[in-house]
């Protein structure tokens, strides 16, 4: 390669997107779209590593967009995205980029959206599709989606969807596309299996791998705190308070029942809060996510999943409330800040029993993870009369106040008052809404709580309030539940030898199915394989995501359990004693009984 390239106008593309992109104001190409662009725009195939904001969306888009013939209406780029929100990303990049070219259009399609409306948009025809891998393979089967015409395949976010369990349905479209095209692949990691993939369908790759770069995450402060379960509200709170630069944030939790209540919690202290989940409809996903960028809200409380690939650039503090199940979590939440070169803060909160996951993450990550220290409630007062200084000072500046001095030099006169006394009846008056002070509670503050030191870290009552006991009638209620046929054992994939425990079990299936944890049943863990009562009646749809799921970077693989599988309950007699599992509604529809199933009898029915 010649000299580096600095700006957008040393790459050959067309004038119209220069322009559009003068006009979205990118003033130098980053890293990864200088290294890759040319290579496209060549026709080579690529295999690009970097990590995420690192502008791998335009490293693809621009060079698909400089070879879209817009005279023809098929498609021509189809790119494949693990999720709703990250097609839906994608294709407003493509827009924007394409904003001077005419009679251009782009078209997300994904599962959950109405076929009909799909069908109908696809038929208008756009010049190109980007779409989930599951509706892709619907449409192309269905014949739908004509790509005779595609000349470039992009796989986005590689390691994302091989994570969620699409790497087959990925093959699967690789091999119903013309060989006579070029492929580029694009991940922030570059696992093995990805490499596979790689190697089997691209041809002669140029590689480009753009270094961990301390570029995106430098710019991001990395704080932990250590702090009980039962004190995490206030202690977010009492942060999101005193940081100085606090603009927006997302506040990770595990569930999305934890996200409806977190959510609820920080409303009703005044906070304009929303929650992201993935129970909710698309259309009402993009509008709080839409809110969180005109600042209607300022708060969003999201799972994993639902907040995967948000690009808010005002989002400031990414909160890890719930600590994330593996690193490979952490790097995509905290990449929710820091954003296009600002600076982000991740703050991780750590459950005393979690420690070893704080180690586990700065080794993976290879970044120290400061302590931080929570303001103590002094201090918090402190700042709160600072500002109600500055905003007096303020007012006394900027505001005509004569009309307000003759009604205080009245009072003054008549109650023979001083003047200072009156001003403090004010200022109690002003703050009555929001104290200046914090409350006393007469417990010890939580700062001293999270002061880190190991005795403070973990009062015992603090954890029990977390995780209550269950009560034996609870117990026997569920054992009534299996007996009658209400809940089914279930066979999942994972177990001691990946150092799953229960609760990362209910936390995968709580999260990523919604089935509340009441709803989840006993669970025993055998060497390689657990069992977990579930309810018997389980949607095909979940099903299917349960089987996705991971525990320990380890695909659940649900299935019912085999009678012996169900009657191996470590000593305990099983409910009913014989064992037999009851009857299931769909377990004669066959397939998801048997590991590794072909797609077809994996696939919903249309
Ligand atoms: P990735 O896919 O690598 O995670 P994105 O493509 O989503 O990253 O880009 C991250 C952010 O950076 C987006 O807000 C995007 O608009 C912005 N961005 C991309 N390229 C540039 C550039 N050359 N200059 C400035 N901002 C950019
Ligand atoms: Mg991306």
């Amino acid at each position: 390669m010649t000299a580096p390239i600095e700006r957008f106008d040393q790459l050959d593309l067309q004038a119209p997107i220069l322009a559009a992109l003068a006009e979205i104001g990118y003033e130098t190409p980053s890293p990864i779209q200088a290294a890759c662009i040319p290579h496209l725009l060549a026709g080579h195939d690529i295999l690009g590593e970097a990590q995420t904001g690192t502008g791998k969306t335009a490293a693809f888009a621009l060079p698909a967009l400089d070879r879209v013939d817009i005279s023809k209406r098929n498609p021509q780029v189809l790119v494949l995205a693990p999720t709703r929100e990250l097609a839906i990303q994608v294709s407003e990049a493509f827009q924007r980029y394409a904003s001077k070219m005419p009679g251009f259009h782009v078209l997300p399609i994904y599962g959950g959206q109405s076929m009909v409306v799909q069908l109908r948009q696809l038929q208008r025809g756009a010049h190109v599709v980007v779409g989930t891998p599951g509706r892709v393979m619907d449409h192309i089967e269905r014949k739908s989606l004509n790509l005779d015409g595609l000349s470039t395949l992009v796989l986005d976010e590689a390691d994302e969807m091989l994570r969620m369990g699409f790497i087959d349905d990925v093959e699967w479209i690789l091999q119903h596309l013309p060989a006579e095209r070029q492929t580029a692949l694009f991940s922030a990691t570059m696992p093995d299996a990805i490499r596979r993939v790689a190697h089997r369908y691209l041809r002669d790759p140029k590689e480009v791998k753009i270094k961990a770069a301390t570029a995106t995450v430098s710019t991001i402060r990395q704080r932990f705190l250590q702090i009980a379960g039962a004190h995490k509200l206030d202690a977010l709170t009492r942060i999101l308070e005193v940081e100085d630069d606090f603009d927006a944030a997302i506040v990770f939790v595990r569930t999305k029942t934890a996200t409806v209540e977190l959510a609820e919690k920080l409303e009703a202290r005044g906070y304009a809060a929303a929650c992201l989940n993935g129970d909710m409809t698309q259309q009402l996903r993009e509008r709080v996510i839409e809110q969180l960028k005109n600042k209607t809200l300022d708060i969003v409380v999201a799972t994993d999943v639902a907040a995967r690939g948000i690009d808010v650039p005002r989002v400031s503090h990414v909160i890890n409330f719930d600590i994330p199940y593996d690193t490979e979590a952490y790097v995509h939440r905290i990449g929710r800040t820091g954003r296009a070169g600002r600076a982000g803060n991740a703050i991780l909160f750590v459950a005393p029993r979690e420690t070893h996951l704080l180690r586990q993450i700065e080794r993976a990550t290879r970044q120290p993870i400061e302590l931080l220290k929570l303001p103590s409630r002094e201090a918090v007062a402190d700042k709160r009369v600072a500002a109600f200084r500055q905003q007096v000072a303020e007012v006394l500046e900027s505001e005509d106040l004569s009309f307000f001095v003759d009604v205080i030099a009245g009072m003054e006169a008549q109650h023979d008052t001083e003047i200072h006394e009156i001003a403090a009846a004010l200022a109690f008056l002003a703050q009555k809404d929001r104290p200046l002070q914090m409350p006393e509670t007469g417990r010890p503050d939580i700062a001293q709580l999270a002061s880190g030191k190991p005795e403070a870290r973990a009062p015992r009552d603090a954890r029990e309030a977390r995780e209550p006991r269950e009560n034996r009638g609870e117990i026997l209620e569920r054992r009534r539940d299996y007996a009658e046929g209400r809940l089914a054992r279930y066979r999942i994939d994972v177990g001691r030898e990946h150092m799953a425990s229960p609760k990362d079990i209910v936390g995968a299936i709580a999260n990523e199915a919604g089935i509340e944890s009441r709803f989840i049943g006993q669970i025993n863990l055998f060497e390689d394989y657990s069992t977990v009562e579930l309810p018997s009646d389980l949607s095909n749809d979940t099903i299917q995501i349960l089987r996705r799921a991971r525990v320990r970077q380890q695909p659940l693989n649900l299935r019912l359990a085999s009678p012996e599988e169900a009657a191996r309950e470590r000593g305990r007699p099983g409910p009913g004693g014989r064992g037999a599992p009851p009857k299931k509604p769909f377990r004669k529809e066959g397939g998801f009984d048997r590991p590794g199933g072909d797609f077809k009898s994996r696939k919903p029915k249309p």
